[in-house]
Protein backbone atom coordinates (compact mmCIF):
# COMPACT_ATOMS: atom_id res chain seq x y z
CA UNK A 1 0.00 0.00 0.00
CA UNK A 2 1.15 3.30 -0.67
CA UNK A 3 1.76 5.63 2.12
CA UNK A 4 3.77 2.38 4.28
CA UNK A 5 6.44 0.98 4.38
CA UNK A 6 4.70 -2.60 3.81
CA UNK A 7 7.63 -3.77 6.77
CA UNK A 8 7.43 -5.12 10.26
CA UNK A 9 10.63 -4.96 12.60
CA UNK A 10 10.36 -8.74 14.18
CA UNK A 11 12.22 -8.96 17.58
CA UNK A 12 12.70 -12.53 19.43
CA UNK A 13 13.84 -11.83 22.65
CA UNK A 14 15.15 -15.23 23.38
CA UNK A 15 17.55 -15.51 20.70
CA UNK A 16 18.27 -11.86 19.88
CA UNK A 17 17.20 -13.09 16.57
CA UNK A 18 15.46 -9.21 14.66
CA UNK A 19 13.75 -9.98 11.14
CA UNK A 20 12.20 -8.02 8.52
CA UNK A 21 8.73 -9.27 7.63
CA UNK A 22 6.87 -8.11 4.59
CA UNK A 23 3.25 -6.98 5.20
CA UNK A 24 1.29 -8.17 2.29
CA UNK A 25 -1.15 -5.50 0.60
CA UNK A 26 -4.00 -7.94 1.00
CA UNK A 27 -3.61 -7.61 4.91
CA UNK A 28 -3.22 -3.69 4.43
CA UNK A 29 -5.88 -2.96 2.49
CA UNK A 30 -8.56 -5.22 4.60
CA UNK A 31 -7.01 -3.96 7.95
CA UNK A 32 -5.19 -0.41 6.84
CA UNK A 33 -2.24 0.12 9.46
CA UNK A 34 -2.43 1.07 13.22
CA UNK A 35 -4.95 -0.92 15.56
CA UNK A 36 -6.36 -3.01 12.71
CA UNK A 37 -2.76 -4.35 11.57
CA UNK A 38 -2.20 -5.17 15.06
CA UNK A 39 -5.00 -7.07 15.78
CA UNK A 40 -4.83 -8.64 12.41
CA UNK A 41 -1.22 -9.76 13.48
CA UNK A 42 -1.74 -10.68 16.92
CA UNK A 43 -4.71 -13.05 16.48
CA UNK A 44 -3.74 -14.64 13.38
CA UNK A 45 -0.89 -16.02 15.49
CA UNK A 46 -1.56 -15.61 19.10
CA UNK A 47 -4.00 -18.48 20.82
CA UNK A 48 -6.88 -16.67 23.05
CA UNK A 49 -5.99 -18.54 26.22
CA UNK A 50 -2.10 -17.61 26.77
CA UNK A 51 -0.93 -16.13 29.55
CA UNK A 52 -0.59 -12.72 29.17
CA UNK A 53 2.84 -12.50 31.13
CA UNK A 54 4.18 -15.30 29.78
CA UNK A 55 7.03 -15.39 26.95
CA UNK A 56 4.18 -16.43 24.60
CA UNK A 57 2.04 -13.08 24.76
CA UNK A 58 3.36 -10.62 22.34
CA UNK A 59 3.46 -6.65 21.82
CA UNK A 60 2.67 -5.38 18.21
CA UNK A 61 3.54 -1.10 18.05
CA UNK A 62 1.63 -0.08 14.94
CA UNK A 63 1.28 2.99 13.12
CA UNK A 64 -0.70 4.04 9.69
CA UNK A 65 -0.92 5.70 6.26
CA UNK A 66 -1.31 8.84 7.65
CA UNK A 67 1.74 8.60 10.09
CA UNK A 68 4.54 11.04 9.04
CA UNK A 69 2.98 13.00 6.91
CA UNK A 70 1.54 16.60 7.24
CA UNK A 71 -2.08 15.44 7.80
CA UNK A 72 -2.91 17.47 11.08
CA UNK A 73 -2.59 14.93 14.46
CA UNK A 74 -1.02 11.93 13.14
CA UNK A 75 1.09 11.49 15.79
CA UNK A 76 -0.21 8.86 17.13
CA UNK A 77 -0.01 4.78 17.14
CA UNK A 78 -1.28 1.87 18.40
CA UNK A 79 -0.11 -1.16 20.91
CA UNK A 80 -1.68 -4.75 20.51
CA UNK A 81 -0.99 -7.38 23.06
CA UNK A 82 -3.12 -9.68 25.50
CA UNK A 83 -3.34 -7.73 29.11
CA UNK A 84 -2.80 -8.93 32.26
CA UNK A 85 -5.41 -6.27 33.93
CA UNK A 86 -8.42 -7.72 31.67
CA UNK A 87 -7.41 -11.14 30.32
CA UNK A 88 -8.96 -10.07 27.40
CA UNK A 89 -6.83 -9.13 23.78
CA UNK A 90 -6.31 -5.51 24.16
CA UNK A 91 -5.56 -1.53 22.44
CA UNK A 92 -3.84 0.81 23.55
CA UNK A 93 -3.16 4.65 21.91
CA UNK A 94 -1.12 6.92 22.09
CA UNK A 95 0.29 10.02 20.65
CA UNK A 96 3.72 12.09 20.42
CA UNK A 97 6.91 11.32 18.08
CA UNK A 98 7.64 7.37 18.25
CA UNK A 99 5.33 6.15 15.69
CA UNK A 100 6.40 8.77 12.90
CA UNK A 101 10.25 8.01 13.83
CA UNK A 102 9.52 4.54 13.87
CA UNK A 103 8.16 5.05 10.24
CA UNK A 104 10.97 7.12 9.07
CA UNK A 105 13.23 4.00 10.00
CA UNK A 106 11.37 1.93 7.64
CA UNK A 107 8.97 0.02 9.68
CA UNK A 108 5.12 0.18 10.16
CA UNK A 109 5.22 -1.65 13.06
CA UNK A 110 7.26 -3.69 15.50
CA UNK A 111 6.21 -6.72 16.86
CA UNK A 112 8.01 -8.12 20.19
CA UNK A 113 8.53 -11.75 21.02
CA UNK A 114 9.10 -14.24 23.69
CA UNK A 115 11.35 -12.75 26.85
CA UNK A 116 14.84 -11.55 27.77
CA UNK A 117 16.77 -13.54 30.26
CA UNK A 118 18.47 -10.74 31.80
CA UNK A 119 16.91 -6.57 31.56
CA UNK A 120 17.57 -5.46 28.19
CA UNK A 121 16.13 -2.50 25.26
CA UNK A 122 15.50 -2.77 22.07
CA UNK A 123 17.52 0.53 19.76
CA UNK A 124 16.14 0.73 16.28
CA UNK A 125 18.40 3.31 14.75
CA UNK A 126 17.92 4.09 10.87
CA UNK A 127 21.00 3.89 9.61
CA UNK A 128 22.66 0.75 11.58
CA UNK A 129 19.87 -0.65 12.38
CA UNK A 130 18.20 -2.91 15.19
CA UNK A 131 19.87 -4.42 18.24
CA UNK A 132 19.50 -5.07 21.71
CA UNK A 133 21.75 -3.84 24.32
CA UNK A 134 22.51 -4.52 27.84
CA UNK A 135 19.91 -2.45 30.34
CA UNK A 136 21.70 -3.18 33.62
CA UNK A 137 22.14 0.40 33.91
CA UNK A 138 18.55 1.88 33.42
CA UNK A 139 16.78 -1.41 35.54
CA UNK A 140 15.14 0.20 38.51
CA UNK A 141 15.32 3.49 37.61
CA UNK A 142 12.53 5.91 37.13
CA UNK A 143 10.90 6.91 33.47
CA UNK A 144 12.47 10.35 33.54
CA UNK A 145 16.06 9.10 35.17
CA UNK A 146 15.80 6.45 32.44
CA UNK A 147 15.05 9.35 29.67
CA UNK A 148 17.91 11.19 30.74
CA UNK A 149 20.15 8.31 30.43
CA UNK A 150 19.38 7.19 27.19
CA UNK A 151 20.22 9.75 25.69
CA UNK A 152 23.25 10.11 27.18
CA UNK A 153 23.97 6.82 26.38
CA UNK A 154 21.79 6.63 22.55
CA UNK A 155 21.73 10.87 21.53
CA UNK A 156 19.32 13.71 22.31
CA UNK A 157 17.93 12.94 19.14
CA UNK A 158 15.70 10.15 19.93
CA UNK A 159 12.21 9.45 20.87
CA UNK A 160 11.48 6.27 22.84
CA UNK A 161 9.06 3.64 24.63
CA UNK A 162 9.84 2.69 28.65
CA UNK A 163 8.43 1.29 31.73
CA UNK A 164 8.96 2.29 35.05
CA UNK A 165 9.52 0.51 38.29
CA UNK A 166 5.65 -0.79 38.07
CA UNK A 167 6.00 -2.33 34.59
CA UNK A 168 9.19 -3.89 36.18
CA UNK A 169 7.36 -5.10 39.29
CA UNK A 170 4.41 -6.95 36.96
CA UNK A 171 1.99 -4.74 37.94
CA UNK A 172 -1.25 -5.16 36.36
CA UNK A 173 -2.16 -1.74 36.07
CA UNK A 174 0.94 -0.54 35.01
CA UNK A 175 1.48 1.44 31.68
CA UNK A 176 4.27 2.19 29.37
CA UNK A 177 5.27 5.54 28.85
CA UNK A 178 6.34 7.51 26.19
CA UNK A 179 9.16 9.73 25.99
CA UNK A 180 8.02 9.69 29.75
CA UNK A 181 5.24 11.83 29.42
CA UNK A 182 2.62 10.56 27.09
CA UNK A 183 1.75 6.58 27.44
CA UNK A 184 -0.35 3.57 26.52
CA UNK A 185 -1.67 4.05 29.37
CA UNK A 186 -4.53 1.01 30.10
CA UNK A 187 -4.82 -2.38 30.60
CA UNK A 188 -1.50 -3.10 32.31
CA UNK A 189 0.74 -3.22 29.30
CA UNK A 190 3.25 -2.02 31.19
CA UNK A 191 3.70 -5.25 33.03
CA UNK A 192 3.80 -7.17 29.85
CA UNK A 193 7.15 -5.22 28.55
CA UNK A 194 8.32 -6.28 32.09
CA UNK A 195 7.64 -9.76 32.18
CA UNK A 196 9.56 -9.64 29.04
CA UNK A 197 12.32 -7.70 30.87
CA UNK A 198 12.23 -5.02 27.84
CA UNK A 199 13.26 -1.69 29.58
CA UNK A 200 12.95 0.46 26.46
CA UNK A 201 12.42 0.71 22.95
CA UNK A 202 14.32 3.69 21.05
CA UNK A 203 14.52 4.43 17.90
CA UNK A 204 16.27 7.42 16.29
CA UNK A 205 18.26 8.02 12.83
CA UNK A 206 15.50 7.28 10.36
CA UNK A 207 15.33 9.48 7.30
CA UNK A 208 12.97 6.76 4.53
CA UNK A 209 10.15 8.27 2.73
CA UNK A 210 7.59 6.52 1.52
CA UNK A 211 5.55 6.89 -1.57
CA UNK A 212 2.78 9.22 -1.91
CA UNK A 213 0.56 8.92 -4.73
CA UNK A 214 -0.78 12.54 -5.66
CA UNK A 215 1.55 14.96 -2.97
CA UNK A 216 -0.23 17.69 -4.64
CA UNK A 217 -3.78 16.71 -3.83
CA UNK A 218 -3.04 15.90 -0.52
CA UNK A 219 -1.85 19.44 0.23
CA UNK A 220 -4.95 20.93 -0.96
CA UNK A 221 -7.17 18.64 1.59
CA UNK A 222 -4.75 19.13 4.16
CA UNK A 223 -5.21 22.84 3.80
CA UNK A 224 -8.66 22.80 4.02
CA UNK A 225 -8.64 20.26 7.08
CA UNK A 226 -6.61 22.34 8.39
CA UNK A 227 -9.08 25.58 8.06
CA UNK A 228 -11.63 23.51 9.20
CA UNK A 229 -9.84 23.36 12.91
CA UNK A 230 -8.87 26.66 12.91
CA UNK A 231 -12.94 27.09 12.66
CA UNK A 232 -14.57 24.97 14.86
CA UNK A 233 -14.87 26.07 18.86
CA UNK A 234 -13.25 22.90 20.19
CA UNK A 235 -10.55 22.41 18.11
CA UNK A 236 -9.84 26.14 17.71
CA UNK A 237 -10.18 26.94 21.60
CA UNK A 238 -11.34 24.89 24.00
CA UNK A 239 -8.91 22.30 23.76
CA UNK A 240 -5.53 24.82 22.89
CA UNK A 241 -7.04 27.42 25.73
CA UNK A 242 -7.83 24.58 28.61
CA UNK A 243 -6.61 21.04 27.47
CA UNK A 244 -8.77 18.46 28.04
CA UNK A 245 -9.73 19.02 31.70
CA UNK A 246 -12.17 21.79 30.34
CA UNK A 247 -14.21 19.31 30.50
CA UNK A 248 -14.29 19.18 34.24
CA UNK A 249 -17.24 21.90 34.75
CA UNK A 250 -19.45 20.99 31.57
CA UNK A 251 -19.41 17.01 33.22
CA UNK A 252 -20.12 18.10 36.37
CA UNK A 253 -22.80 20.88 36.02
CA UNK A 254 -24.38 18.19 33.94
CA UNK A 255 -24.33 15.34 37.04
CA UNK A 256 -22.14 13.27 35.42
CA UNK A 257 -18.86 14.05 37.00
CA UNK A 258 -18.21 10.93 39.69
CA UNK A 259 -17.25 11.67 43.38
CA UNK A 260 -15.88 9.14 45.90
CA UNK A 261 -16.03 6.07 43.54
CA UNK A 262 -19.26 7.12 41.73
CA UNK A 263 -21.21 7.75 44.90
CA UNK A 264 -22.05 10.87 43.46
CA UNK A 265 -22.20 13.04 39.83
CA UNK A 266 -21.67 16.65 40.77
CA UNK A 267 -19.51 18.31 43.88
CA UNK A 268 -19.26 22.21 43.62
CA UNK A 269 -15.70 22.18 44.59
CA UNK A 270 -14.60 19.95 41.34
CA UNK A 271 -14.27 23.74 39.62
CA UNK A 272 -10.72 23.68 42.00
CA UNK A 273 -9.13 21.22 39.50
CA UNK A 274 -10.55 22.73 36.10
CA UNK A 275 -8.75 23.65 33.16
CA UNK A 276 -9.09 26.58 33.83
CA UNK A 277 -7.82 26.46 37.53
CA UNK A 278 -4.63 24.66 36.04
CA UNK A 279 -4.33 27.63 33.27
CA UNK A 280 -4.43 29.42 36.33
CA UNK A 281 -2.22 27.88 38.77
CA UNK A 282 -0.01 25.29 37.05
CA UNK A 283 0.04 25.80 33.50
CA UNK A 284 3.92 26.72 32.28
CA UNK A 285 2.91 26.46 28.39
CA UNK A 286 1.18 23.94 26.02
CA UNK A 287 2.41 21.23 24.19
CA UNK A 288 1.50 18.98 21.31
CA UNK A 289 2.22 15.77 19.50
CA UNK A 290 3.50 15.62 15.89
CA UNK A 291 1.88 17.54 13.26
CA UNK A 292 -0.32 19.03 15.78
CA UNK A 293 -2.15 22.56 15.28
CA UNK A 294 -4.44 21.49 18.25
CA UNK A 295 -1.63 21.14 21.28
CA UNK A 296 -3.82 19.75 23.56
CA UNK A 297 -1.18 18.85 26.19
CA UNK A 298 -0.27 20.69 29.12
CA UNK A 299 3.42 21.65 30.48
CA UNK A 300 2.96 21.93 33.92
CA UNK A 301 4.49 22.90 37.56
CA UNK A 302 3.40 22.46 40.93
CA UNK A 303 5.03 23.10 43.95
CA UNK A 304 8.49 21.74 43.66
CA UNK A 305 7.54 19.28 40.83
CA UNK A 306 7.46 19.66 36.90
CA UNK A 307 5.69 17.30 34.56
CA UNK A 308 3.17 16.84 32.04
CA UNK A 309 -0.44 17.31 32.52
CA UNK A 310 -2.82 16.17 34.56
CA UNK A 311 -5.26 15.60 31.85
CA UNK A 312 -9.17 15.46 32.15
CA UNK A 313 -9.46 11.60 33.46
CA UNK A 314 -6.41 12.06 35.16
CA UNK A 315 -6.94 15.10 37.34
CA UNK A 316 -10.39 13.54 38.07
CA UNK A 317 -8.72 9.81 38.96
CA UNK A 318 -6.53 10.89 41.15
CA UNK A 319 -8.84 13.60 42.56
CA UNK A 320 -12.71 14.24 42.71
CA UNK A 321 -13.07 10.49 42.68
CA UNK A 322 -11.24 9.88 45.88
CA UNK A 323 -12.72 13.16 47.38
CA UNK A 324 -9.77 15.14 46.98
CA UNK A 325 -9.79 18.89 45.67
CA UNK A 326 -5.90 20.13 46.13
CA UNK A 327 -4.94 20.46 42.78
CA UNK A 328 -1.42 20.89 43.58
CA UNK A 329 -1.11 17.04 45.26
CA UNK A 330 -3.31 15.70 42.12
CA UNK A 331 -0.98 17.11 39.92
CA UNK A 332 2.26 15.69 41.80
CA UNK A 333 0.13 12.19 41.57
CA UNK A 334 0.13 12.14 38.29
CA UNK A 335 3.93 13.32 37.97
CA UNK A 336 4.69 10.38 40.19
CA UNK A 337 2.11 7.76 38.36
CA UNK A 338 4.18 9.29 34.97
CA UNK A 339 7.70 8.50 36.28
CA UNK A 340 6.64 4.84 37.87
CA UNK A 341 4.84 4.36 34.63
CA UNK A 342 0.82 3.20 36.16
CA UNK A 343 -1.93 4.23 34.39
CA UNK A 344 -3.82 7.02 36.13
CA UNK A 345 -7.22 5.91 35.55
CA UNK A 346 -6.79 2.53 36.75
CA UNK A 347 -4.88 3.49 39.93
CA UNK A 348 -7.32 6.48 41.04
CA UNK A 349 -10.42 3.52 40.33
CA UNK A 350 -8.49 1.14 42.49
CA UNK A 351 -7.62 3.64 45.18
CA UNK A 352 -11.42 4.79 44.96
CA UNK A 353 -12.10 1.34 45.34
CA UNK A 354 -10.11 0.40 48.32
CA UNK A 355 -11.97 3.45 49.93
CA UNK A 356 -14.89 2.57 49.63
CA UNK A 357 -13.78 -1.36 51.33
CA UNK A 358 -12.53 1.15 53.92
CA UNK A 359 -16.07 3.09 54.16
CA UNK A 360 -18.25 -0.05 54.60
CA UNK A 361 -16.02 -1.66 57.17
CA UNK A 362 -14.43 -4.42 54.86
CA UNK A 363 -10.98 -3.20 54.56
CA UNK A 364 -8.88 -1.83 57.85
CA UNK A 365 -6.57 0.68 56.76
CA UNK A 366 -6.47 4.16 58.03
CA UNK A 367 -5.28 5.50 54.79
CA UNK A 368 -7.81 5.23 52.66
CA UNK A 369 -10.54 7.32 53.62
CA UNK A 370 -12.03 9.78 50.98
CA UNK A 371 -10.10 13.48 50.84
CA UNK A 372 -7.14 12.29 52.52
CA UNK A 373 -4.55 14.30 50.06
CA UNK A 374 -2.06 14.00 52.56
CA UNK A 375 -1.39 10.05 51.48
CA UNK A 376 -2.46 10.11 48.01
CA UNK A 377 2.05 10.23 46.50
CA UNK A 378 2.64 7.14 49.31
CA UNK A 379 -0.54 5.10 47.83
CA UNK A 380 0.93 5.62 44.72
CA UNK A 381 4.52 4.63 45.46
CA UNK A 382 3.20 1.39 47.59
CA UNK A 383 1.11 0.47 44.10
CA UNK A 384 4.23 0.60 42.27
CA UNK A 385 6.26 -1.52 44.78
CA UNK A 386 3.47 -3.73 45.58
CA UNK A 387 3.95 -2.52 48.95
CA UNK A 388 1.76 -2.97 52.21
CA UNK A 389 -1.93 -2.03 50.81
CA UNK A 390 -0.67 -1.14 47.31
CA UNK A 391 0.14 -5.03 47.44
CA UNK A 392 -3.59 -5.26 46.99
CA UNK A 393 -4.52 -2.28 45.22
CA UNK A 394 -1.68 -2.86 42.43
CA UNK A 395 -4.46 -5.63 40.89
CA UNK A 396 -7.17 -3.14 39.94
CA UNK A 397 -10.64 -2.77 40.96
CA UNK A 398 -11.98 -6.29 39.65
CA UNK A 399 -9.30 -8.18 41.91
CA UNK A 400 -9.58 -6.19 45.34
CA UNK A 401 -13.46 -5.94 45.38
CA UNK A 402 -12.89 -9.81 44.89
CA UNK A 403 -11.25 -10.15 47.36
CA UNK A 404 -13.58 -8.68 50.13
CA UNK A 405 -16.91 -9.88 48.39
CA UNK A 406 -18.34 -7.09 47.33
CA UNK A 407 -17.77 -6.85 43.51
CA UNK A 408 -20.51 -3.74 43.36
CA UNK A 409 -17.59 -1.42 44.64
CA UNK A 410 -15.38 -2.14 41.41
CA UNK A 411 -16.24 0.54 38.86
CA UNK A 412 -15.32 -1.31 36.03
CA UNK A 413 -16.53 -2.97 32.63
CA UNK A 414 -14.73 -6.24 31.22
CA UNK A 415 -12.46 -5.75 34.59
CA UNK A 416 -11.04 -2.10 33.01
CA UNK A 417 -11.79 0.65 35.18
CA UNK A 418 -14.16 3.27 34.10
CA UNK A 419 -13.39 6.82 32.99
CA UNK A 420 -14.48 10.17 34.39
CA UNK A 421 -18.33 10.20 32.88
CA UNK A 422 -20.83 9.04 35.53
CA UNK A 423 -23.05 6.31 32.81
CA UNK A 424 -26.19 7.18 34.53
CA UNK A 425 -25.92 10.36 33.16
CA UNK A 426 -25.99 9.43 29.38
CA UNK A 427 -27.80 6.04 28.22
CA UNK A 428 -25.64 5.62 25.00
CA UNK A 429 -22.37 6.35 26.96
CA UNK A 430 -23.41 4.25 29.29
CA UNK A 431 -24.24 1.31 26.20
CA UNK A 432 -20.58 2.34 25.06
CA UNK A 433 -18.73 1.24 28.40
CA UNK A 434 -20.83 -2.29 28.52
CA UNK A 435 -20.20 -3.09 24.74
CA UNK A 436 -16.64 -1.92 24.31
CA UNK A 437 -14.61 -4.69 23.51
CA UNK A 438 -11.72 -3.41 25.68
CA UNK A 439 -13.41 -2.87 28.80
CA UNK A 440 -14.55 0.21 30.41
CA UNK A 441 -13.95 2.80 27.88
CA UNK A 442 -14.95 6.35 26.80
CA UNK A 443 -12.77 6.15 23.51
CA UNK A 444 -13.84 3.26 21.63
CA UNK A 445 -17.66 4.78 20.79
CA UNK A 446 -17.52 7.91 22.37
CA UNK A 447 -21.19 8.72 22.85
CA UNK A 448 -20.57 11.66 24.52
CA UNK A 449 -20.17 13.97 21.35
CA UNK A 450 -23.78 13.35 20.68
CA UNK A 451 -25.00 13.38 23.81
CA UNK A 452 -23.52 16.06 25.64
CA UNK A 453 -21.66 18.23 23.12
CA UNK A 454 -23.98 18.25 19.86
CA UNK A 455 -21.07 16.68 17.94
CA UNK A 456 -22.47 16.97 14.87
CA UNK A 457 -26.09 16.97 16.57
CA UNK A 458 -27.57 16.74 19.78
CA UNK A 459 -29.38 13.60 21.05
CA UNK A 460 -31.48 13.28 24.38
CA UNK A 461 -28.91 11.57 26.88
CA UNK A 462 -31.76 9.96 28.68
CA UNK A 463 -33.61 8.07 25.84
CA UNK A 464 -32.28 4.69 24.29
CA UNK A 465 -34.19 4.89 21.13
CA UNK A 466 -31.68 4.30 17.78
CA UNK A 467 -28.18 4.12 19.78
CA UNK A 468 -27.39 0.65 19.78
CA UNK A 469 -26.97 1.56 15.73
CA UNK A 470 -25.84 4.67 16.58
CA UNK A 471 -23.21 3.42 18.90
CA UNK A 472 -22.30 0.74 16.77
CA UNK A 473 -20.98 3.07 13.65
CA UNK A 474 -19.05 5.25 16.17
CA UNK A 475 -17.36 2.37 17.38
CA UNK A 476 -16.72 1.11 13.57
CA UNK A 477 -15.82 4.74 12.72
CA UNK A 478 -13.22 4.86 15.71
CA UNK A 479 -11.39 1.45 15.03
CA UNK A 480 -10.75 2.84 11.52
CA UNK A 481 -9.83 6.19 13.39
CA UNK A 482 -7.33 4.62 14.79
CA UNK A 483 -6.12 2.33 12.31
CA UNK A 484 -5.24 5.41 9.99
CA UNK A 485 -3.80 6.84 12.85
CA UNK A 486 -5.50 10.43 13.31
CA UNK A 487 -5.89 11.75 16.61
CA UNK A 488 -9.56 11.17 17.80
CA UNK A 489 -9.90 14.98 19.07
CA UNK A 490 -9.34 15.50 15.34
CA UNK A 491 -12.92 14.45 14.80
CA UNK A 492 -14.10 17.41 16.37
CA UNK A 493 -13.56 18.96 13.23
CA UNK A 494 -12.73 16.18 10.56
CA UNK A 495 -14.61 13.08 10.07
CA UNK A 496 -14.28 9.70 7.93
CA UNK A 497 -15.29 12.01 4.82
CA UNK A 498 -11.90 13.90 5.14
CA UNK A 499 -10.12 10.97 6.05
CA UNK A 500 -11.43 9.01 2.95
CA UNK A 501 -9.75 11.89 1.20
CA UNK A 502 -6.46 12.14 2.44
CA UNK A 503 -5.97 7.78 1.91
CA UNK A 504 -7.39 8.46 -1.60
CA UNK A 505 -4.50 10.79 -2.26
CA UNK A 506 -2.23 8.95 -0.47
CA UNK A 507 -2.98 5.47 -1.89
CA UNK A 508 -4.24 5.86 -5.52
CA UNK A 509 -7.38 3.98 -4.54
CA UNK A 510 -10.86 5.79 -4.31
CA UNK A 511 -12.16 5.42 -0.44
CA UNK A 512 -15.09 6.79 0.64
CA UNK A 513 -17.32 6.63 4.00
CA UNK A 514 -19.24 3.54 3.50
CA UNK A 515 -15.81 1.77 2.72
CA UNK A 516 -14.11 3.01 5.48
CA UNK A 517 -16.88 2.74 8.00
CA UNK A 518 -16.69 -1.50 6.68
CA UNK A 519 -13.19 -1.89 7.14
CA UNK A 520 -13.62 -0.56 10.93
CA UNK A 521 -16.38 -2.74 11.27
CA UNK A 522 -14.18 -5.80 10.33
CA UNK A 523 -11.34 -4.55 12.94
CA UNK A 524 -13.38 -3.97 15.80
CA UNK A 525 -15.47 -7.51 15.28
CA UNK A 526 -12.52 -8.96 14.37
CA UNK A 527 -11.38 -8.26 17.86
CA UNK A 528 -14.20 -10.27 19.59
CA UNK A 529 -13.05 -13.20 17.69
CA UNK A 530 -10.87 -16.02 19.09
CA UNK A 531 -8.09 -13.96 20.16
CA UNK A 532 -10.51 -11.51 22.20
CA UNK A 533 -12.15 -14.38 24.18
CA UNK A 534 -10.78 -12.88 27.40
CA UNK A 535 -10.12 -15.31 30.67
CA UNK A 536 -12.50 -14.21 32.83
CA UNK A 537 -11.86 -12.70 36.70
CA UNK A 538 -12.84 -15.86 38.12
CA UNK A 539 -10.11 -18.00 36.12
CA UNK A 540 -7.65 -15.70 36.83
CA UNK A 541 -8.50 -14.92 40.65
CA UNK A 542 -9.05 -18.66 41.74
S1 LIG B 1 -5.01 17.01 20.01
FE1 LIG B 1 -3.70 16.60 21.79
S2 LIG B 1 -3.53 14.31 21.91
FE2 LIG B 1 -4.35 14.86 19.87
S3 LIG B 1 -2.56 14.89 18.55
FE3 LIG B 1 -2.90 17.00 19.29
S4 LIG B 1 -1.65 17.24 21.16
FE4 LIG B 1 -1.79 15.03 20.67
Amino acid sequence: MKGMNNKLLIVNLESKKISDFAISDEILDNYIGGRGLGVKIFTDRIPPKIDPLSPENILIFATGPFGGTAIPTNGRFSLVTKSPLTGGIFYSNSGGFFGVFMKKCGYDGILIEDALKTPGYLVIDGEEGAKIKDASEIWGLDTEETLDKLRNIEGQNIHTLMIGPAGENLVKIASIMNDAARAFGRGGVGAVMGSKKLKAIVVKGGKKKFEIKDPDLLKKYIRVAQDKIKVVPITRSSLPKFGTSALVNVINILGMFPINNFQKGYDERSFQVSGEEINAKLLQEPEGCFACPIRCGRLTKAGDMKGKGPEYESVWALGPNLGVFDLITITQANYLCNKLGIDTISCGGSIACGMELQQNGLIKNEDLQFGNASVLKKLVKQIAYQEDIGAELCEGTSRLAKKYNSFETAMQVKNLELPAYDPRGAIGHALGYATSNRGGCHLTGYMASLEIFAAPKKIDRFTIGGKPDLLALKQNQKAIEDSLVICAFAGWSLGLDYYARFLTAITGTDYDVITLTRIGERIYNLWGGAGGKSTSIEEKVD
